[in-house]
């Protein structure tokens, strides 16, 4: 297949595909998709060899958020029974962090709902990291605390953080229809502010809330051009009490052409299966570890994951392996980039940008705008290999780990 050659001729150069090749990798049909797996799966070897790296989700303040976005079960309004509780102290923090590096994280994802951060917030998260870092010096802290003010992220870096996570989640043109209460200028500047205070920039998207294959490639196309040097890829998960909980419109191969188009976008930047990794790949999974070079570990900011032990298992069975602390995650260049970005006070000029599971993040297209998805949901055609059944009993509200007794699963 022409495409494919061409894409992976492009990956294994570090290039990045033209819109319309991206385009086009979303529109491959399921007899192409094992193909297009194989294309994506050389480019991700090629920068990342056979390595996945884990990631651990502490949810230092859960739900009672005052904003909007659609997607979140932690949003003004929901109805969805999530724990909610408010910061966490840092011991707690640090045990639970302490679980999922035990089981293998080398990246402890610090996450607390809200529009943003106050300076006593910021003041909190800092004794959290020290907690974090003298149980384990070597760990990797990112910190996703929403939008930030003037000078925050420069007292993060200071206090330790090393990365940034601020999602875009979905393009520009449909941003308004998920949220309304900030806009996609506020995430960018957030994700510039990180950036700029020499923050690894963490910043990734949300399929499945109703855009379109072009959204999806304008936000990817955007979180390459910001410079992120993570970038998580979520499938909503369509909590009950949200206003998208009807929108299931994923099916896993749907989920792998989202995720070889975004590789092929970002051949040499740390792609990661984020939040609905479970709900929406199911029995696919392994052939996510393909395309992605990354996962979270065990469980998410307000839902379940499948165990710990599971993800290993499965790492283990499709023939990679858990990516250790002493290694680089990003190829050389492009960590060369990353620091020449943060050394310089700015975002890199090379194509790369930021994103979580977070609490703003983990969360899952067809073609009309996200907000009349979600006011017309119920009304909406199945959308792409929509079994145009609800499966909400594949979301599974957590229960364990943080802000609760009983112990992390990782
Ligand atoms: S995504 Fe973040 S800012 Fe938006 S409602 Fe959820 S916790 Fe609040």
């Amino acid at each position: 297949m022409d495409l494919l050659d061409t894409l992976t001729a492009k990956g294994l150069r570090g290039e990045v595909p033209t819109r319309e090749e991206a385009l086009a990798v979303l529109a491959t049909t399921d007899d192409e998709l094992l193909d297009v797996v194989a294309a994506a799966g050389k480019v991700r070897r090629r920068w990342f060899g056979r390595r996945v790296k884990l990631n651990y989700l502490v949810n230092l303040k859960s739900g009672l958020c005052p904003e909007d976005c659609s997607y979140c079960s932690q949003r003004l309004g929901s109805k969805a029974e999530i724990l909610k509780y408010t910061w966490l102290k840092p011991d707690q923090a640090a045990d639970a962090a302490r679980a999922g590096v035990a089981g293998g994280a080398k990246r402890v994802c610090l996450v607390a709902s809200g529009r943003g951060p106050t300076d006593r917030d910021i003041d909190r998260v800092t004794d959290t990291m020290a907690a974090i870092k003298d149980a384990d010096p070597e760990v990797e802290i990112c910190v996703c605390l929403g939008l930030l003010s003037d000078n925050q992220a420069e007292r993060l870096k200071a206090a330790g953080a090393d990365a940034y996570n601020h999602n875009l989640n979905t393009s520009e043109g449909t941003y308004g229809a998920i949220t309304s209460t900030h806009t996609y200028a506020d995430r960018v500047d957030t994700v510039q502010k990180a950036h700029g205070a020499g923050l690894s920039a963490c910043s990734g998207l949300i399929a499945g809330m109703g855009e379109s294959d072009e959204d999806l490639v304008d936000v990817v196309f955007a979180l390459r051009e910001l410079g992120s040097d993570s970038v998580p890829v979520n499938f909503l998960i369509p909590f009950e009490g949200t206003p998208l909980a009807k929108e299931w419109n994923l099916t896993p191969q749907r989920c792998l052409r989202i995720l070889a188009m975004v590789r092929f976008v970002n051949p040499d930047t740390e792609v990661r299966i984020a939040g609905g990794r479970e709900v929406h790949l199911r029995t696919m999974q392994p052939l996510g570890l393909h395309i992605a070079n990354s996962i979270f570990l065990g469980d998410y900011l307000t839902s379940e994951g499948q165990a710990g032990q599971t993800d290993l298992d499965m790492i283990k069975d499709a023939g990679f392996e858990v990516e250790g602390a002493g290694e680089a995650t990003l190829p050389r260049h492009r960590a060369d980039i990353a620091e020449a970005a943060q050394a310089g006070g700015g975002c890199g000029t090379a194509a790369s940008a930021c994103g979580s599971g977070g609490g703003c993040g983990p969360c899952g297209g067809h073609s009309h705008a996200p907000a009349q998805a979600a006011a017309d949901a119920a009304d909406a055609p199945a959308a792409e290999g929509s079994d145009d059944e609800l499966r909400s009993d594949l979301v599974k509200v957590r229960r364990r780990g943080a802000g609760t007794e009983l112990a992390p699963n990782a």
